[in-house]
């Protein structure tokens, strides 16, 4: 079977997200066929573009200082609010947007630890993404704690098996993320926070692959923590701040390790001594980057027009789109599909393994196929449901074809890293 344009052509004159693609900023770049990764850098909005122009010349510009009494101040919760009610089945009090994912993690994942005094462990997976590595690895070593590592597969992701078989009367903290960046297998965060719960511990989500464009429920699964970045599917723009999640039941004890004035009760009392503010604002430090979140205000207010059920949808007639071509096309010139081929299993990218992949990624680039190559073999195809089309996918994946075909198959992959 040969999937074909018009098949295509028909899916995108289906789909009801059709709409949203033009409340992006066009791709004025003519060399690029396919954006595919929306999964890294989200395209901007329209809208964000507004908002910034606003933001320097009103706010900023006329406003000056007088502006963080006027809404600067308490921006992080309130865009942390939405995007707790649209996108993190998050009650309002618990979401707040501040500093990078990974200090957002370290913050979280050191209140856990504070709250689980005389436990020795921390529980990460091997396969977990660098930075989550990193901060845990580099908290034990501040702490003292010892990390029990998941040795899980990197294709299928951690199993909550394995994570039963982990977890013990030693665990203070779990931390996953809820999908995984390679192959974008779903974690079952109730399962798996239910038995973390029942040994004792507390987990930490990451939840940079899944914000936006899964249904996260946060509270109904019990979670303790979470933590994401804003530049992927919810298209806040490069280095727009990350956002934190603490579960209400945390909030009288919650301490965590950055404490600046922000994050104090009274912010403009210049007290001696740090008094936490009241809930989940003491999980701030700084000045929170007001202009870092001009394009997430915007990019939140389109997610609750989509919603995420259509948003879910969409993600995952895609992720078939991308199956069935790669099967067609693909798998006879030695790919294979990396990525769960259940769709309730799988996020929102698929990912396709091949010995060149490597090379053939900087060819698909080449070529304005914009993917990304992930260490070892895999190449990424990230699908945003509000901005990817479904012949914008059909043209990347018959470049990706062209492209193995007219190159030796074996020729492996010119560095490594
Ligand atoms: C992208 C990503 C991050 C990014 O962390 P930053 O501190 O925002 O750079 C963290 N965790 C996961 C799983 C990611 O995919």
């Amino acid at each position: 079977m040969n999937p074909t344009l018009d098949q295509a052509e028909r899916l995108d004159a289906d789909d009801e997200l059709a709409v949203y693609r033009d409340r992006f900023v066009p791709i004025e770049d003519p060399g690029v066929v396919a954006y595919l990764d929306g999964n890294s850098l989200g395209r901007p909005l329209l809208a964000a573009a507004e908002r910034l122009q606003d933001l320097v010349r009103h706010d900023w510009g006329s406003r000056l200082i007088r502006s963080w009494e006027e809404g600067w101040l308490t921006l992080p919760e309130r865009i942390g609010d939405e995007l707790g009610r649209v996108a993190l089945g998050a009650a309002p009090g618990q979401v707040i947007v501040a500093d990078s994912t990974s200090v957002c993690l370290y913050k979280t994942v050191r209140a856990a630890l504070a709250l689980r005094a005389g436990r020795t462990e921390i529980v990460t997976d091997t396969a977990n993404f660098p930075t989550d590595r990193f901060i845990v690895d580099g908290i034990a070593e501040q702490t003292g704690h010892t990390v029990k590592w998941i040795a899980s597969d990197p294709w299928s992701g951690v199993r909550t098996e394995e994570v039963a078989a982990a977890v013990s009367e030693r665990t203070a903290v779990v931390v996953l993320s809820h999908v995984d960046y390679r192959s974008a297998a779903i974690a079952d965060m109730t399962a798996v926070s239910r038995i973390v719960h029942d040994n004792g511990g507390l987990v930490v989500w990451d939840l940079c692959h899944s914000v936006g464009v899964l249904p996260v429920e946060l509270d109904a699964a019990g979670a303790d923590f979470a933590v994401g970045c804003t530049y992927k599917f919810l298209n806040g723009g490069p280095g727009s701040p990350a956002f934190l999640y603490v579960n209400a039941r945390h909030h009288n004890d919650f301490r965590q390790p950055i404490t600046g004035w922000i994050g104090a009760a009274d912010i403009f009392g210049m007290t001696d001594r740090f008094q936490p503010a009241p809930g989940i604002r003491s999980a701030l430090s700084g000045t929170p980057t007001i202009l870092g979140m001009a394009g997430l205000e915007a990019s939140v207010a389109l997610l609750a027009e989509a919603g995420i059920p259509r948003i879910r949808a969409k993600a995952r007639a895609l992720g078939r789109w991308v199956i069935e071509l790669a099967d067609a096309w693909l798998v006879p010139l030695g790919f294979t599909v990396a990525s769960p081929r259940s769709d309730e299993k799988r996020g929102a990218h698929v990912t396709l393994r091949h010995p060149a992949a490597e090379s053939l990624s900087r060819t698909l680039i080449d070529h304005g196929v914009i993917i990304d190559f992930r260490n070892p073999d895999g190449i990424r195809i990230g699908l945003s449901p509000l901005t990817t089309g479904y012949a914008e996918v059909w043209h990347a994946m018959s470049v990706i074809r062209e492209s193995a075909r007219t190159r030796p198959a074996a020729a492996g992959s010119g560095t490594s890293r």
